[in-house]
């Protein structure tokens, strides 16, 4: 496969810039691959029938609107963005780049997380409102200069309640019939098996985005829920497939991405994966999945090495919460330490812990953890400590 960097973008794909805005598949010479865009492998998005890539682009810490270009021009279609992120600027890139582009030939996905929900319980608030949700719907659409988004997401639930959140899906759903939106969905990173059979009996939800990894603990039971929801219709999005990315704190072990996008799919019932790109070497690596899901020995070697190790990544079983005598919301403070140890995104990070409230110290005077507190025997004191730091530091020094 050809090396793609930015030189040999500039080089190849400036010239060609103009001839890719009729469709995506007439600008795969730009970056010629060793195998040509029939050989990509789709699969189906559930009821919706849209025909994917099984690789997408997981927008959320790129900044680079010549990634974006450089995925489309090699058959990714799909793209998966959020309100949130970037505090916007995530959104505003996509709308510049796609406005070049035949919007019809796109998927885009974008997530709008309503206020007020508990971080430790998922449940619903006073200030978990349709008109707070409409709201930042509206700056979405804006940011995105559209009409439409392929996928609008409910983003980060985490408890039933919210699932059947009445003001909220009625929004949703007005949102889709006015043909603002095509399909509505959930996205979710806690307490997935749940929320998935919850959307399964309400019926009306068409995708759902969910957490999908190798070091998961529950996975036996998220892989049933999975399958029902995929029988059901509604179509399955994968995400944090490269389970935080490194194993370390000090990134000296890395994941193979590969090997974790292709274990992903090795579950038929999942149609596409977003793994987060933000260099051209990762879309490189990422571009070896898209005609080509079957593992090595070598790969499926790698997955169970790296499975065996606590790793950064929290699966969210829960398990520490009620050992937690100061009622901290652990699994969400570690996954601010993988945002910024693992993906190396302290814009995230700074702005889960923002949410959380924690403060700088949440375990000051606290000497109750032990490692046993964790499934994945993590140190949980010594991690929460070491993140919530980053809150003092001032916002505008964090990018
Ligand atoms: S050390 Fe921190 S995480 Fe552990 S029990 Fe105490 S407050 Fe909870
Ligand atoms: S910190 Fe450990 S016990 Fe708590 S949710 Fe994460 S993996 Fe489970």
């Amino acid at each position: 496969m050809t090396k793609i960097n930015r030189r040999n973008f500039l080089r190849t794909g400036a010239a060609g810039a103009a001839s890719i805005m009729a469709s995506t598949g007439g600008a795969f010479a730009m970056f010629p691959s060793s195998k040509g865009p029939s050989d990509i492998i789709y699969r189906t998005l559930g009821k919706t029938g849209i025909r994917l890539p099984v690789v997408s682009m997981g927008v959320m810490r790129a900044d680079n609107p010549s990634l974006v270009r450089a995925c489309l021009d090699n058959g990714i279609i799909h793209f998966d963005t959020a309100n949130g992120y970037q505090r916007g600027r995530n959104e505003k890139m996509l709308g510049d780049v796609f406005r070049d582009y035949d919007r019809s030939s796109i998927i885009v996905a974008t997530k709008v997380k309503p206020e007020g929900v508990d971080q430790r319980t998922g449940l619903p608030g006073d200030a978990t409102t349709a008109e707070d949700f409409l709201m930042k719907f509206e700056e979405s659409m804006q940011r995105l200069q559209m009409d439409y988004v392929d996928i609008l997401y409910l983003h980060s639930v985490s408890s039933v309640e919210m699932v059947n959140h009445r003001e909220i899906t009625r929004a949703m759903k007005n949102l889709k019939k006015e043909g603002r939106v095509k399909y509505i969905g959930i996205s979710t990173h806690t307490n997935e098996p749940e929320v998935i059979d919850a959307m399964v009996k309400a019926g009306f939800w068409d995708v759902v985005l969910s957490r999908y990894n190798f070091t998961l603990s529950y996975l036996d039971k998220l892989e049933e829920s999975i399958k029902r929801a995929a029988e059901s219709g509604i179509g399955v999005v994968a995400m944090k497939t490269m389970s935080g990315g490194f194993l370390d704190r000090e990134r000296t072990k890395p994941i193979d991405a590969v090997a974790a996008l292709k274990w992903a799919l090795q579950n038929e019932n999942i149609c596409t994966t977003i793994p987060g790109m933000t260099s051209f070497d990762m879309l490189e690596e990422d571009l070896k999945v898209l005609t080509d899901i079957n593992m090595t020995d070598d790969e499926m070697k790698k997955i169970l090495i790296a499975s065996g190790e606590p790793g950064l990544f929290c699966t969210s079983c829960n398990n520490c919460l009620e050992k937690c005598t100061g009622s901290l919301p652990v699994p969400d403070l570690m996954r601010a330490y993988m945002y910024a140890y693992g993906y190396v995104n302290m814009e995230k990070a700074y702005s889960l812990l923002s949410e959380l409230g924690t403060g700088p110290d949440p375990c000051a005077g606290c000497s109750e953890c032990t490692i046993d507190n964790c499934t994945k025997q993590f140190d949980i004191r010594s991690k929460i400590t070491d993140i919530s730091r980053l809150v003092n530091v001032p916002v505008d020094f964090i990018t």
